[in-house]
C-alpha cells in the first residue's frame, strides 16, 4: 500500500506538459466560431427572420412559430457545416452544473433512409422528465413533466457534435425549476424599476442592462493523486490531511510564474472558451498553492452567467486532458485559502451610460450617487437574504475562515465615496456634485476625484465592495451558479428603486425641483446606510462581529438558519412584488437547499467514517504492530523495554488517537441515524449542521496520526504532495 502512494507521487511529479493545438491565426479570427452569434444570424437567416429574431432579443417581442422555423433552418445549416449530429436543450437545474439531453437530428425520410431535421418546435421547447431534478415538492402536486424553453438572448453554441440551446426549465404549471428563469425575471424587474429613475436624468432611456464579470477561482490536483483520495473524488474536498510544512505563508504563489503543465491547460481552456465566444481575459496564480483564477471581460449578466457554466464544464474536461482534476469546492484543503467566485456587478442604460460610475457632469454624478446609495440601501435591508443567497454546505467552510469574507454582509465604499456621502449630508440639496479638478474648488462643493476607477482602496475582507465602477460581491462561492446571488441582488435593488422613486415623486409633487427632490429623498437613506451597512474596517476581527450585531446586521453562521431568511415576510414581499419568485417557489427552493445541505454533509460524514475505518486505522495498526514487535524483541534481547521509550510513547499516542477515532466515528454514526429520522427538511438540516461541525473534530486525531506514523505506510496522498504541481 505504501508503495502505491509514493509511486503515484513520483508519477505525478514526472508528468510531462501536454502540448496544445493552437488554431491558426489570431484570437479574433476564431473567437466565437462555435456560437450562433449576430454575425451568423446575418449570414444564415433571411431578412424577415433576422429582423423578428433581433426584435425578440433586443426588445423582448415574442417570436411566432414561422420565425422559429426560419431560425431553426439557419441554425441547422450552420451546424451541419460543423458536422453537428445532435441537439440538446441546455439548462441549469437546481443541482450543481448543467443538464442536457441529446437528440439526434435524424428522422425517417419515408424512403427507408433518414434525413437530418430540425424545426422551430424542437428549438423552442422540449419536455424532459422533471421528476429526477430537485423541485422542492413542486412536481409532486402537479405533473412530473417539465418544460425547457429556448432563451433567445443567450446564443446557441456547438460542443463536440452537439448543438446546445440555452433554455429555462419550468414545471407544468410554470414554476421555475432552475437558476435561469428567476435570474431573467430579476434582470427585467431591476430594469423596469431603474428606467423611471433614469428618465429623470435622460428621457430617452428605455432599458437598463445588468452586467456581470465573474472571477473563477479553482484548484488543480494531479489526477493520479486525486484518484487515490476518495474524499476528493466523492465530496470534492479533503476531509483529512495534515498541513504541509510550507503552504502559503511565504506568499510565493500569488501572481507567481505559472507551472508549464498548468499554463498549457490554461491555454487550451482559453482557446476553447474563445471559440465559444467567451471573452476570457485574465489568468493567474492565486494565493494558495495550486490555486488559480480565470476571469473574462464582463458582459450582460444572463449571458455571462451562461458562459461561466460553460467554462466550468470546459475546465472539467480540458483538465483531464492535461492529467489534472479541477476542484471547484470552496475549501478543498484546510489551512490554505479557499476559492470564491467574485461577482463584479454593475448596471448601465441602453444609451450607454454606466450607473455605478461618476458621470460627465453634475447631473450624471447625481444619477451615479442615486444608484450607488440605493444599492447600499437594498443591501442593507436584505443583508441576511444576500448572505442566504450564497449559503451552501461547501461555501460555509470558506466563509468566515481566516482569508474569506465573514458571514456578515456589509458594504465597503472606500474613502472617496465615504467622504462624498458624508459631505452630501452637510450641504444644501441643490449643491452640484463635481469631478474634482475639472472646475475650480468652491467652498461646500461635493467632489469626486477625476482618477476614480481603481482609486478605491482594496479591502479584501469585505463581502460586498465598491471598486470604482462596479460592486464586487465576493462572498459568492467558487462552485456556485452566479444566478443565485445576482437574482437576489437584482430583485432587492429593484424593490428599493421602486420605493425610492415613489419618495422622489412625493417630493416633486410638493413642488421641489427634480434634483432637489432626489437629494432630499436620498439624504435619509445616506444617513442610514452610513450608520448600518457601510463598514470599511477589518471584517475578520471579533470586534466587527459584535459591532455588526449591534447595528442589526444578520450575524447567523449556520447555513440552514441563513437559508430560512428566504421565506421571512420581508423577503417574500420583496420577491413577490418584483415578480421574481412566488411564495410557493421560495418555499420549494428552501426545501431543495436544506435537502441538498443535509445530503452533502451526510455524504461527507459517511466518507470520513469509512476512510477512517478502511484506510487510516488498518495502516496505523500495522505500524503499531511493528512497534510492538520491536518492543517485544527488545525485551527478549535485553530483558526489559527500557530502551524503547520512543516506541512506547508512539504506541501510547497511536492507541489514544485510534480510540478517539473509534469513539467519535461511533457518535457520528448515531447522530446521522437520528438526523435521518427527522422528516422536516429544515430540522434535518439543523441536525446535519451539528454533524458538519463534528467532521472537523473527527479529522483531528487522524491528522495527528499522519504526523507521527511512518511516512511509507500512510495510505493517502498528503497535502504536501498534492499541493505543489511542478
Ligand atoms: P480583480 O481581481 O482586481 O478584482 P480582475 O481583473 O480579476 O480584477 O476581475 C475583474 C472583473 O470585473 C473582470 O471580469 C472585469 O471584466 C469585471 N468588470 C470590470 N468592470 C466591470 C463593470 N463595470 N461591471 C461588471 N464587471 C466589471
Ligand atoms: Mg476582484
Amino acid at each position: 500500500m505504501s508503495i502505491d502512494r509514493l509511486d503515484l507521487v513520483k508519477e505525478s511529479f514526472e508528468k510531462k506538459t501536454v502540448p496544445v493545438d493552437v488554431p491558426e491565426g489570431k484570437t479574433s479570427d476564431y473567437f466565437g466560431e462555435l456560437v450562433f452569434d449576430r454575425r451568423k444570424m446575418y449570414k444564415y437567416l433571411d431578412a424577415k427572420t433576422l429582423k423578428a429574431l433581433l426584435e425578440c432579443i433586443d426588445k423582448g417581442v415574442p417570436l411566432d412559430s414561422k420565425t422559429a422555423d426560419g431560425v431553426a433552418r439557419g441554425m441547422k445549416e450552420w451546424a451541419m457545416e460543423h458536422h453537428v449530429t445532435h441537439i440538446t436543450h441546455w439548462f441549469q437545474p437546481l443541482t450543481e452544473g448543467t443538464a442536457e439531453k441529446h437528440d439526434s437530428l435524424i428522422d425517417y425520410d419515408g424512403k427507408g433512409g433518414v434525413i437530418e431535421t430540425f424545426d422551430g418546435k424542437s428549438l423552442i421547447q422540449q419536455e424532459p422528465d422533471a421528476s429526477s431534478f430537485p423541485s422542492g415538492g413542486i412536481r409532486a402536486t402537479f405533473e412530473a413533466r417539465g418544460y425547457t424553453a429556448w432563451d433567445p438572448t443567450s446564443p446557441v453554441f456547438i460542443q463536440d457534435d452537439t448543438l446546445c440551446i440555452p433554455t429555462i426549465f419550468v414545471s407544468y404549471n410554470g414554476e421555475a425549476l432552475d437558476y435561469k428563469t428567476p435570474l431573467k425575471k430579476s434582470l427585467k424587474a431591476v430594469s423596469d424599476a431603474a428606467v423611471p429613475i433614469c428618465k429623470l436624468f435622460d428621457p430617452s432611456v428605455s432599458k437598463v442592462i445588468t452586467y456581470l464579470g465573474w472571477e473563477q477561482e479553482y484548484f488543480l490536483v494531479d489526477e493520479s493523486l486525486y484518484s487515490a483520495r476518495s474524499d476528493l473524488m466523492i465530496t470534492g474536498r479533503t476531509l483529512m490531511g495534515h498541513n504541509s510544512s510550507k503552504n502559503q505563508q511565504l506568499d510565493d504563489h500569488y501572481f507567481g510564474a505559472i507551472p508549464t503543465r498548468v499554463a498549457s491547460f490554461m491555454r487550451d481552456l482559453e482557446i476553447a472558451g474563445h471559440r465559444l465566444g467567451i471573452p476570457l481575459k485574465t489568468r493567474h496564480n492565486e494565493v494558495a498553492p495550486n490555486q488559480f483564477e480565470l476571469a473574462p471581460i464582463y458582459g450582460e449578466a444572463n449571458l455571462s452567467n451562461d458562459q461561466n457554466q460553460i467554462v466550468m464544464n470546459l475546465m472539467n474536461s480540458i483538465a483531464r486532458k492535461h492529467g489534472f482534476v479541477v476542484l471547484f469546492h470552496e475549501k478543498p484543503f484546510a489551512g490554505v485559502n479557499g476559492s470564491g467566485k467574485h461577482n463584479n456587478w454593475s448596471m448601465g442604460t441602453d444609451t450607454g451610460v454606466p450607473l455605478f460610475a461618476p458621470g460627465k457632469d453634475a447631473k450624471g454624478n447625481l444619477q451615479f450617487v442615486t444608484f450607488f446609495v440605493n444599492v447600499l440601501a437594498a443591501v442593507q435591508r436584505h443583508n441576511g437574504l444576500l448572505k442566504a443567497s450564497i449559503a451552501t454546505a461547501s461555501n460555509a467552510y470558506r466563509l468566515g475562515a481566516n482569508e474569506a469574507p465573514p458571514a456578515i454582509v456589509s458594504a465597503f465604499l472606500g474613502k472617496t465615496m465615504t467622504d462624498v456621502l458624508h459631505k452630501l449630508l452637510t450641504v444644501p440639496s441643490d449643491t452640484p456634485i463635481e469631478i474634482a479638478g475639472k472646475r475650480g474648488k468652491k467652498l461646500g462643493l461635493v467632489e469626486i476625484p477625476e482618477i476614480f476607477v481603481d482609486n478605491t482602496d482594496r479591502n479584501r475582507t469585505s463581502p460586498f465592495a465598491f471598486t470604482g465602477n462596479r460592486f464586487e460581491f465576493r462572498a459568492v462561492g467558487s462552485s456556485a451558479n452566479c444566478a443565485g446571488a445576482i437574482t437576489t441582488l437584482s430583485a432587492a435593488v429593484a424593490e428599493q428603486l421602486t420605493l425610492f422613486k415613489a419618495e422622489v415623486d412625493k417630493q416633486i409633487a410638493a413642488g421641489k425641483k427634480t434634483n432637489v427632490a432626489i437629494m432630499d429623498a436620498l439624504k435619509p437613506v445616506i444617513a442610514s446606510v452610513l450608520d448600518v451597512v457601510c463598514f470599511d474596517g477589518n471584517g475578520y476581527s471579533e470586534e466587527w462581529k459584535a459591532e455588526a450585531q449591534r447595528r442589526g446586521l444578520d450575524v447567523k453562521t449556520s447555513v440552514p438558519e441563513m437559508i430560512k431568511v428566504f421565506t421571512e415576510p420581508a423577503s417574500v414581499e420583496m420577491f413577490t412584488k418584483t415578480g421574481v419568485y412566488t411564495e410557493e417557489e421560495l418555499h420549494a427552493r428552501n426545501e431543495v437547499k436544506w435537502e441538498m445541505y443535509s445530503k452533502k454533509v451526510q455524504i461527507e460524514s459517511r466518507v470520513l467514517v469509512r476512510m477512517s475505518t478502511n484506510h487510516i486505522i488498518p495502516a496505523v495498526l500495522e505500524y503499531k504492530a511493528r512497534l510492538l514487535k520491536e518492543v517485544a524483541l527488545c525485551k527478549s534481547v535485553f530483558g526489559s523495554a527500557d530502551n524503547c521509550t520512543a516506541e512506547l510513547e508512539l504506541i501510547g499516542k497511536i492507541s489514544d488517537y485510534v480510540e478517539q477515532i473509534r469513539v467519535k466515528a461511533a457518535a457520528m454514526k448515531l447522530a446521522r441515524k437520528k438526523a435521518n429520522a427527522i422528516e422536516d427538511e429544515y430540522e434535518k438540516a439543523v441536525a446535519y449542521h451539528e454533524i458538519a461541525e463534528a467532521l472537523e473534530d473527527l479529522r483531528k486525531p487522524i491528522d495527528n496520526l499522519e504526523e507521527i506514523v511512518d511516512n511509507r505506510i500512510w495510505p493517502l496522498p498528503k497535502y504536501r504532495e498534492m499541493l505543489f504541481i511542478s
